[in-house]
């Protein structure tokens, strides 16, 4: 038939329907123009959501090598904030142990440690001998830790049973849907972190390899940047059917201009016009029939300004999706409601990527080569522990992990949410390539 439309012999002794023939004689060449009319649309459509190459990177390491800690300067309004249970005392711990000794030895942050239930004698007396600055234990009051009053609790308790059953990830969870609605909106605005204006977020069961020789907070604030991260991957398609568009039909009734980092967010569809809007209809497309990539920042590892979540227009937005129910009715998580908002509201180079960072959470790690030449060895602050070998290109401080590994798993997001930093484009084959390290 193909052939036959555009252009091909067409066979006599075949009994083409009427209308068939009718097409073939009159509509070969309209059908054509149309055709390429159409591609020629798709293009100029995807072009719109090109991500603009910046004249030189955007964002740096702050330092890409060892330094010699600068105690004796001022620190930051900041604290290092952890939720946990009194169960998972051990691997808080572990946590605590490996960022005391890869950072806050050297530099005193506060640890705040978050419990949606009083914390046990046990876990405050561990935790008091192993902190070198302040530890302070809070309790979260039970109205931000539990359904919106205005929510039917039964309806919701149905709607993470039915999440349960059909198994999605924690969808089952009720406690789960509570961690992530907090950490999406009010533990912006808790009491217990009304005093600091930064903080780093840090989890049970992480690790830390590299030794953070400045003060994030610091080079933070220094360089104008408002989000740190480490990790970027997609996330789980079936905890958030409908939050891409959500949030996208907020950006619209609100007039949020694009940004380059919303653009380096979504996928332009490549179904022509008039079609594509058919594709709002499915999940994660926004009214026009674009699509999120599902790229988002892993939430674990958070260093931010409290500011920019405080700020009317985020706890708006927040407060808008707290009332779609989708904690409930679908398990939005955090990381996914940050990161897009991220997008809509900031200009690339205020996020920084800390690649010179050593991180590991579950089995999603970063890992920097060591710099050669810049591991400070006669510095007595950095001590003598052992760490890997040195490695040409390397960033990373006394980095005890190795460095071959230098992204991270599923890079494919690494490199989409970072393009409008970087003028380091990985062409198609690059990126395929990433898929396999
Ligand atoms: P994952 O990283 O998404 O697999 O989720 P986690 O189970 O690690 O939970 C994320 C964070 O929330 C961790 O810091 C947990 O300790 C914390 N968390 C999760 N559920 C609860 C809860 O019911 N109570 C408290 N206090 N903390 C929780
Ligand atoms: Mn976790």
């Amino acid at each position: 038939m193909l052939r036959r439309l555009f252009g091909g012999p067409v066979r006599r002794n075949v009994r083409a329907r009427p209308l068939v023939r009718f097409f073939v004689r009159h509509c070969r060449i309209p059908l054509l123009i149309l055709a390429v009319a159409a591609i020629l649309e798709v293009y100029i459509h995807t072009r719109r959501f090109a991500v603009r190459q910046p004249e030189h990177e955007l964002d740096e390491p702050f330092y890409t090598q060892c330094q010699e800690p600068a105690v004796e300067k001022p620190r930051e309004n900041a604290a290092l904030v952890m939720l946990a249970r009194n169960s998972e005392l051990a691997k808080a711990l572990k946590t605590v142990q490996s960022i005391e000794k890869h950072f806050n030895g050297w530099f005193h942050y506060p640890i705040v440690f978050l419990n949606d239930e009083p914390w046990s004698p046990a876990f405050m007396e561990v935790m008091n001998a192993s902190v070198s600055g302040e530890a302070r234990f809070e309790v979260i009051p039970k109205e931000e830790w539990t359904f919106p009053a205005w929510m039917d609790a039964n309806e919701a308790k149905e709607a993470i049973a039915k999440q349960g059953r059909d198994g999605i990830l924690y969808g089952g969870l009720e406690t789960y849907h509570h961690m992530c609605r907090f950490y999406s909106g009010k533990f912006y605005t808790l009491k217990a972190l009304q005093q600091y204006k930064w903080y780093w977020r840090i989890e049970p069961d992480v690790d830390f390899h590299c030794s953070i020789t400045y003060d994030p907070f610091v080079e933070m604030a220094k360089h104008d940047k408002l989000y740190g991260f480490t990790i970027s991957l997609p996330e789980e398609p079936r905890t958030c059917p409908s939050l891409f568009r959500e949030i996208a039909d907020w950006k619209e009734e609100h007039n949020i201009p694009t940004t380059e980092l919303w653009k380096a967010t979504v996928t332009a569809s490549w179904v022509p016009w008039p079609f594509r809007s058919w594709m709002s209809h499915f999940r994660h497309r926004d009214k026009a029939g674009d699509g999120w990539s599902l790229c988002h920042y892993w939430s674990n590892f958070e260093i931010a300004n409290m500011d920019f979540f405080r700020d009317r227009k985020y706890q708006d937005l927040y407060e808008h999706l707290d009332k779609t129910r989708g904690f409930y009715e679908e398990r939005w998580g955090d990381a996914a409601v940050h990161s897009l908002a991220l997008a809509m509201l900031l200009n690339s180079e205020q996020v920084h990527h800390f690649e010179d960072f050593g991180y590991r959470h579950d089995w999603f790690f970063q890992c920097p080569a060591n710099a050669p030449g810049g591991q400070l060895l006669e510095s007595k602050a950095l001590g003598n522990n052992p760490f890997n070998k040195e490695r040409e290109g390397g960033i990373g401080c006394r980095c005890e992990c190795d460095g071959r590994q230098t992204r991270n798993y599923a890079s494919y997001c690494l490199n989409k949410l970072k393009q409008p930093n970087t003028t380091k484009r990985l062409g198609m084959i690059g990126w395929f390539r990433t898929w396999f390290k």
